[in-house]
């Protein structure tokens, strides 16, 4: 199943997207986190990317589209995969239509994992995240064993620069002007599903394991 995660940031898209592609062997693509390791790993793209991501502000579009379709090119991304974070603009999701049309194939469901912002702010300030291997914790709703270190690799946390306050602010305020749009833009097509996201995570991922469940593979014949 060809997926797509929407909603706010601090939603829960990384968490359950990880989840989802671990249980279902379907690959988990985050635009935002192949970012970071550009940034990590220092490359053009990584120096591009980071003075708009610290701010809480968009790449270009350019920018997020070619790295979709490099990955999509590969080949565990043929038997169905996880977006997380991509598309975020309407112009985004209109060149993915066309990358996928090009490549004979296409969407099958969109999740919009919807939150109150309060919930969302108190999510984004408590959040750290391993700095080897990504993996997500919250320091009162999912708290690693031992402070500070990650419970898969021993490696240490640390708060994103934009999930300190003043950017997390400002990326709502993009989400709003930018990402929100998505949302009657995939209802119109028939692929959105509403997911309640401020819930506590395990009955999210329940819905959603139960929709992933349910998609026998059969769809591509049925229409
Ligand atoms: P969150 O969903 O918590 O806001 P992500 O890890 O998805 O965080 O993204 C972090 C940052 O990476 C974004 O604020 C943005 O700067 C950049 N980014 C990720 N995906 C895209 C995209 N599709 N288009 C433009 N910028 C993106
Ligand atoms: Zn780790």
């Amino acid at each position: 199943m060809n997926s797509v995660f929407l909603g706010p940031p601090g939603a829960g898209k990384g968490t359950q997207a990880s989840a989802l592609s671990a249980e279902f062997k379907i690959p988990h693509i985050s635009t935002g986190d192949i970012l970071r390791e550009e940034i990590k790993a220092g490359t053009e793209l990584g120096k591009l990317a980071r003075s708009y991501i610290d701010d809480g502000n968009l790449v270009p579009d350019r920018v997020a589209v070619d790295i979709i379709k490099n990955r999509l090119e590969k080949d565990d991304a043929k038997n169905g995969y996880i977006l997380d974070g991509f598309p975020r603009t309407v112009p985004q999701a209109e060149m993915f239509q066309k990358i996928l049309e090009d490549m004979g194939s296409r969407l099958d469901l969109v999740i919009y994992l919807e939150a109150s912002e309060e919930v969302l702010v108190e999510r984004l300030g408590g959040r750290r995240v391993c700095r080897d291997c990504g993996k997500i914790f919250h320091l009162v709703n999912m708290p690693p064993k031992t402070e500070g270190v990650c419970d898969l690799c021993g490696g240490e946390l640390e708060r994103r620069p934009d999930d300190q306050p003043e950017a997390i602010r400002h990326r709502f305020r993009v989400y709003q002007d930018k990402t929100s749009d998505l949302i009657n833009w995939y209802e119109r097509r028939g692929l959105l599903k509403r997911v309640p996201g401020d819930i506590p995570w395990e009955e999210t991922y329940e819905m959603l394991r139960e929709t992933f469940a349910g998609d026998d593979g059969s769809r591509t014949g049925r229409d």
